[in-house]
């Protein structure tokens, strides 16, 4: 199967080509490492990596180019303002360097627990200084760049004449509209900075001598464009970001990259994940709402439940985070991996007959249609729950639901498997058979009130625990599921 995205570009759902005889490039605008990772931050890197999952579940081969900003990010879109490095430092009393490692590490073991692949490649700013410098001064020479007098090298947006197509910018509006920061001496308002010089007194630890100046650092949009084409050359198949990236940095990272190679198109496939709200709040620091996986963790919900939660939402809409969702996603996914772990009790082989197998990929088929239709995993999800249900037996429908989640991330094998362990630890401790009766009872009373999910869960608990409920006249009743070790009693 071939994979389906929408391309910002196009503002049309296209198809990702099959580049031949080299891997599929793909670059992802990665953090700037000077605070922790948010719930935002981690959603976007969840579903960046649904999507390389299903480019390689498809077959693709995959480079998968991730940057780490750690110099010349600055607190303002329009090259006002402090690099966030630097205050992140000044703020921790460390230095920068320090600052961004440690976040860079905090980002990466997050990634870890929401079972995140890594990128193929890692590259950070200050190590592609030389390759920033190399394009900025090609820049200038080629009359693409100006210079503004103890500012900085300034991109002449006039020059480009495919300048803001991305973002549908109305240039002749934005020449119009006076900004609220300006830039004196910048001759168009969408013009940015290229190379920076540093502001009399600033005192930065972060600089390096250039053509002009001899403490000055690269702006932030030109990481990307050195990184991109040193890793992964023109053209870039995917290149993925943020929404807040649409206007500004993608914007200005195409205009370089293009007016420096002479060549179109710097990116074929344009992608950008949605934000993320908080009980329909934006995310800030004043609301107290910047959650991290580790606030969620403290609250008892596990990193796999979060995931699922983020998979519950489609990467090109607003997902709205509150705790009850969480609540709810945590449930679902517990469920999930309480069915996987009755499934997987049953040791029958899988069926191997043509009409079992018929049916197996046409469940499979379905799934894979969704998810590489723009990446419809909520729509997928869906059609999990069908499958639980399916009539393709315990160990074909546990079978298929591992293989899906090659796409999915959700560690299904090894929490069915942990699962498993707990439960025979639980057996061990508890008086089982008084727990049985109480769960029992308890779904006895929860379908005099019909409630049948809550019903449903007690029933896997107590197949789960090795007992089957029979109906009976005077109600149900448990009985012991064959047991290998009673077999010579
Ligand atoms: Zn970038």
């Amino acid at each position: 199967m071939n994979l389906k995205l929408y391309n910002t570009m196009s503002r049309q759902v296209e198809e990702v080509a099959r580049p031949e005889g080299r891997e599929l490039r793909m670059y992802a605008c990665g953090i700037t490492a000077y605070d922790y990772a948010h719930l935002g931050n981690l959603r976007r890197y969840v579903m960046d990596d649904v999507l390389l999952r299903v480019l390689r579940y498809d077959g693709y081969q995959v480079k998968h180019v991730q940057n780490v900003t750690d110099v010349g990010h600055l607190t303002s879109d329009s090259d006002t303002g402090i690099d966030k490095l630097e205050k992140g430092a000044a703020r921790d009393h460390k230095s920068v360097t320090d600052v961004a490692r440690f976040f860079e590490k905090y980002f990466f073991e997050s990634c870890d627990k929401l079972h995140i692949s890594r990128p193929t490649v890692v590259t950070r700013a200050t190590e592609y200084i030389d390759e920033q410098l190399r394009i900025a001064v090609e820049l200038e020479k080629k009359g693409y760049a100006y210079l503004i007098e103890g500012d900085g090298l300034y991109f002449d947006t006039s020059r480009f004449e495919h300048y803001g197509e991305l973002a549908r910018l109305n240039l002749a509006a934005l020449q119009e509209g006076a900004r609220v920061e300006k830039v004196a001496g910048k001759r168009h308002p969408t013009d940015f900075a290229v190379w920076k010089l540093e502001a009399p007194g600033e005192n930065r630890q972060m600089v390096w001598p250039s053509p002009w100046g001899e403490r000055s650092f690269p702006g932030w949009h030109l990481e990307c464009v050195a990184m991109a084409l040193d890793q992964l050359g023109m053209p870039v198949d995917i290149h993925s970001g943020g929404v807040d990236h649409i206007p500004v940095h993608h914007t200005n990272e195409i205009a370089q990259a293009e007016s420096y190679t002479g060549k179109r198109p710097f990116v074929k496939h344009w992608v950008h994940h949605n934000f993320m709200r908080i009980d329909n709040q934006k995310m800030s620091k004043s609301l107290g709402n910047i959650y991290r996986l580790e606030d969620v963790v403290a609250k008892g919900f596990t990193p796999e439940a979060l995931r699922y939660l983020f998979l519950m939402s489609h990467y090109r809409h607003e997902l709205n985070f509150t705790w009850e969702a969480m609540a709810a996603a945590q449930t679902a996914y517990d469920r999930l991996v309480a069915a996987l772990a009755v499934f997987e009790r049953e040791s029958e082989p899988s069926m191997t007959s043509g009409e079992y197998l018929t049916k197996t990929d046409e469940y499979r088929q379905k799934f894979l249609t969704l998810v590489n239709d723009d990446l419809n995993v909520p729509a997928a999800l869906a059609t999990i729950s069908e499958i639980l249900k399916a009539n393709l037996g315990p160990r074909g429908r546990y079978d298929l639901l591992i293989d899906l989640d090659e796409i999915l991330g959700l560690d299904l094998r090894a929490q069915v498997e942990r699962k498993r362990r707990q439960l025979s630890q639980e057996i061990k401790r508890d008086d089982l058979e008084a727990q049985v009766a109480d769960w029992l009872s308890q779904r006895e009373s929860a379908r005099a009130d019909k409630d049948w999910a809550r019903a449903d869960f007690l029933r896997t608990k107590i197949e789960e625990a090795g007992y089957r409920i029979i109906d009976t006249l005077e109600g149900a009743k448990v009985q012991k599921t064959h047991d290998q070790t009673d077999t010579h009693a």
